[in-house]
């Protein structure tokens, strides 16, 4: 019996084109023998579009992102959403969006009150994870190394500009970074060295979220692992990012192509060993399951500071965590039905 596999795209996020490029990839790289796809695409006003289901790869894909289908919400529609033809319910569902309204745990909880498989990190760990300022709380109970931090919400700083200014001023210094508490790709996110650029970042970061979290800034090589698994995950070999400008910003992400991935990362077996330690103890202290990119700083005397974990990292096949499995030893069809099997694992667990 072939699994039905549902695949969610698209989204209302700021990786919208990144989604449809990695559900692209990922029809393409599923053994039609085992799967049967269903394509479901989340437009970029949020409205949800049931596509038509795939019997040939690839050439009907294409035309999948315009496919009128049927436009719902996915409020009305969950149930009928989740059908395949004849009404019979899919098997698992592979939410492949990043950011708010996607990995940030409200998809994951639609998922769950209709009791579907799906892959990846559940409500509680996808929550935390999007939101920097929970996950950095996490890791500091869990005894993790990370760079000082100090977090506002709007109207505390509306309120008190000056001494949030001064604040960040006396535990930070400069240079600090000012990050939305619940963004991904880098979007407002700053890097200032005084006054006039805090200020203008605070504005800036405000724009995106009700909550910014203030960073104390590292000199370091930015290195990532990518962890897989449930209860006993496992590490892959590490890989570097080296951002040919100040920072890995958006551009540098997704734009310019000017960012290089070394893979694996040259690191002394010691260094990478604490990296792998302090992967999974990230993947516990979140609870994740399933897949979560753990990034890190290393600094200069080798010492790893965890920055943040991504609970969906981007999944092209150009995308540093099906990389850095490839290189561990495991080909992107497979790491997709490992994926698979892991979320029907998580599920039946739960039954
Ligand atoms: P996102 O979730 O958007 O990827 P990050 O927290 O990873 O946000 O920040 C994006 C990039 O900004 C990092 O990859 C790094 O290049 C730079 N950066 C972020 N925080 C710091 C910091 N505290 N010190 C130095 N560089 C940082
Ligand atoms: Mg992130
Ligand atoms: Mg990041």
């Amino acid at each position: 019996m072939k699994t039905k596999l549902g695949l969610l795209y698209g989204g209302k996020s700021a990786e919208h084109q990144v989604s449809l490029q990695t559900a692209l990839a990922v029809i393409r790289a599923l053994d039609l023998e085992k799967f049967e796809i269903h394509p479901i695409y989340i437009n970029t006003e949020g409205k949800w579009i049931k596509g038509p289901q795939l019997s040939e790869p690839v050439e009907n894909v294409k035309s999948l992102e315009f496919s009128a289908g049927n436009q719902l919400s996915p409020l009305s529609l969950a149930p009928a959403l989740f059908q395949a033809e004849k009404q019979e319910t899919l098997d698992v569902i592979f939410p492949l969006l990043h950011g708010p309204n996607g990995e940030d745990g409200t998809v994951q909880g639609l998922l769950e009150l209709l009791n579907l498989p799906y892959v990846g990190n559940g409500v509680l760990a996808s929550a935390a994870g999007m939101d920097k300022v929970m996950m950095k709380n996490v890791f500091a109970q869990a005894g993790l190394a990370q760079v000082n931090y100090v977090a506002f919400i709007k109207s505390e700083w509306e309120k008190a500009k000056a001494e949030a200014y001064s604040k960040v001023e006396t535990e930070l210094g400069y240079p600090c970074f000012v990050k939305p508490a619940n963004l991904g790709s880098s979007v407002g996110i700053s890097k200032c060295t005084n006054r006039a650029e805090l200020e203008a970042a605070f504005a800036e970061a405000f724009q995106f979220d009700r909550k910014v979290i203030i960073e104390e800034g590292v000199v370091a090589r930015e290195i990532e692992v990518a962890v897989l698994g449930n209860d006993e995950p496992e590490c892959s070999v590490a890989g570097e990012i080296v951002p040919k400008k100040d920072f890995y910003d958006y551009k540098a992400k997704y734009e310019s192509g000017d960012t290089a991935l070394i893979i694996p990362a040259d690191i002394t077996d010691e260094e990478y060993a604490q990296l792998n330690e302090m992967a999974i103890k990230a993947f516990k202290a979140l609870d994740c399951s399933g897949l979560v990119r753990a990034d890190f700083f290393l600094t200069k005397d080798g010492k790893a500071l965890i920055n943040e974990v991504n609970t969906m990292p981007g999944f092209t096949p150009f995308s540093m965590f099906p990389l850095l499995w490839k290189h561990t030893g495991l080909e992107y069809p497979q790491l997709i039905e490992r994926l698979v099997s892991l979320a029907k694992e998580r599920h039946a667990e739960k039954q």
